[in-house]
């Protein structure tokens, strides 16, 4: 059964027939995970060689069939087997997002310190709940949320734990905002006697373009849904602080209670960065929680360039951070942050076998007492690695580069007759759509723009994302990769127009009648 890949190889030196604790990391089996690492290491340098195109544009018919043969009670026994079912399986078919042209989402590439850090940590394993489950690890991560805290504009009050994302710390700081009122204003402690008689009153407000996140925070802290008030932006895609003074007032006269108020600052769609000075000041005069969710926009805080466009986040309760978007973090690296640390201890529980009371009498720091989860990742030591190799200013110089790319590629688009741009880009989004040059119908310009969205990913040689605005469909790139230039940017433009005339033409608007899936071309024929 066992094959003679150079694994086993070193195995049978040492050992045969491999025993279940051969398996296992420790000082005996050293050979055997150098061995694999540098296998799995030899399959990730030889894929990202042989990939030109950021995916394959496989569907999801023709890769299932592949994990019909796979029986998972019949093991490979081998690494080298393994990894060869991993590569058909996944590799060769996987969306990169390194690639110059994967423009869809907000995934970055990623830098290599971090990745480095990641090995580090997943050997090691260590748990960063408490002390005496990663000791040095806690002092990391503590070290970088401070720093982080200060890059923010927050004092030494402040205080932060990293999160699994941006869902996460959204949650985190919708929980917050709703125990601090409730102890604050009706000494109700939430945590130990459960929502209030008034918590259907609670109203959180956030733009129209907030993240999606806010309202699953809403549903999943007893709220719903029906707990956002949904604020509109003006024309540059910003929350309208009139419009919140006037929602506000709404609610109030209502017999409602304003708990939360979410500024974006970099929309997931738009980059565009509500007014956090405005919406601060509107927070003030009515005592309301204010929370930047600044998970995409975060990487202007260690920027040269445009630091100032998140000048006012100081003012915030809370803040979300998301490493893992734009500091070119693997997934996942995120973080929360409170200007006021007291405000964390309402999360805090202590359990006897974890984190007892008596530990933290004695300053004994055990970062469970501010996180949601228990056991935890040191993700931290992936930022630690990216700014001790690399320094911060350069993680600024990456974000810089790529929004500079998005204000380049909005200059070149603008007079394009089959290119409807639709906003300035303030970050690194650039958000369109196609538009033949002859009169068409919107609602034919968004079957369009979608045909062209999924002919794109089939072609497997660009990805590019989709968004409704307003009823209608667009086009976005997400710009995070420092390897992309505008040269890219016209590659993907012109399959965008080939696909968009494609769906125009006689025989096409034909077939897609009854179909709006694309009809799919040769990439020859490009
Ligand atoms: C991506 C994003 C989130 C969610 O973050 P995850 O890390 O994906 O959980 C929240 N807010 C904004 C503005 C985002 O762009």
């Amino acid at each position: 059964m066992i094959s003679a890949d150079s694994f086993t190889a070193v195995h049978s030196e040492l050992r045969a027939p491999l025993e279940p604790i051969d398996f296992v990391f420790n000082r005996n089996n050293l050979h055997s995970y150098e061995a694999s690492v540098i296998q799995g290491l030899n399959l990730i340098k030889s894929q990202i060689e042989a990939t030109h195109q950021p995916f394959s544009g496989i569907l999801p018919d023709e890769l299932a069939p592949r994990f019909l043969n796979v029986d998972i009670d019949q093991p490979l026994h081998s690494v080298a087997d393994a990894l060869e079912e991993v590569k058909s399986l996944y590799l060769n078919d996987a969306v990169y997002f390194h690639h110059p042209k994967y423009m869809a989402h907000l995934n970055c590439p990623i830098v290599y310190p971090a990745i480095l850090a990641e090995q580090i940590l997943s050997s090691i394993n260590s748990s960063l709940d408490t002390w005496d489950q990663s000791a040095g690890g806690t002092l990391i991560e503590q070290k970088l949320l401070d720093w982080t805290a200060k890059k923010i504009g927050f004092d030494a009050k402040a205080d932060g734990i990293f999160t699994s994302g941006g869902t996460q710390s959204n949650l985190m700081a919708m929980l917050l905002a709703r125990d601090n009122y409730c102890v604050k204003e009706y000494q109700h402690n939430v945590r130990e006697q459960g929502l209030p008689s008034f918590s259907h009153k609670f109203r959180i407000f956030t733009s129209e373009l907030s993240h999606f996140s806010i309202q699953k925070s809403a549903a999943l802290i007893g709220l719903g849904y029906d707990a956002v008030v949904s604020v509109a932006v003006d024309e540059n895609f910003r929350m309208d602080t009139q419009e919140l003074q006037q929602e506000i007032n709404n609610t109030i006269e209502l017999g409602l209670i304003p708990l939360a108020v979410v500024a974006t600052t970099g929309t997931t769609d738009f980059g565009s960065i509500d007014p956090t000075h405005e919406i601060a000041n509107i927070c003030q005069q009515y005592g309301i929680w204010m929370h930047v969710d600044a998970a995409y926009g975060c990487g202007t805080l260690v920027s040269k360039q445009y630091r100032h466009l998140l000048s006012g986040v100081e003012k915030a309760d809370s803040i979300t951070i998301d490493y893992h978007k734009s500091f070119f973090q693997p997934v996942s690296c995120g973080a929360f942050f409170v200007k006021d640390k007291s405000k964390l201890s309402l999360i805090t529980h202590h359990a006897e076998y974890l984190n007892p009371l008596s530990q933290r009498q004695e300053g004994t720091p055990n970062l469970v007492d501010k996180s949601l989860q228990t056991t935890r990742r040191f993700d931290s030591l992936k930022l630690w690695l990216t700014l001790r190799v690399m320094g911060a200013d350069n993680i600024g110089r990456i974000f810089d580069q790529v929004i500079g790319l998005a204000k380049l590629s909005h200059q070149h688009y603008q007079s394009d007759v089959n290119i409807e741009l639709i906003h300035q880009p303030e970050l690194s989004t650039l958000v369109f759509r196609y538009i033949p040059e002859f009169d068409a119908d919107d609602s034919n310009i968004d079957k369009a723009n979608e045909y062209i969205r999924k002919a794109i990913f089939r072609s497997g040689e660009a990805v590019v994302a989709s968004t409704k605005v307003r009823g209608k469909r667009y086009l976005k790139f997400t710009l995070l990769n420092p390897a992309t230039n505008i040269t890219h940017i016209n590659d993907v433009m012109a399959l965008i127009k080939l696909f968009g005339h494609e769906y125009f033409s006689p025989q096409q608007v034909l077939n897609n009648i009854d179909e709006s899936q694309p009809h799919l071309v040769s990439m020859e024929s490009i």
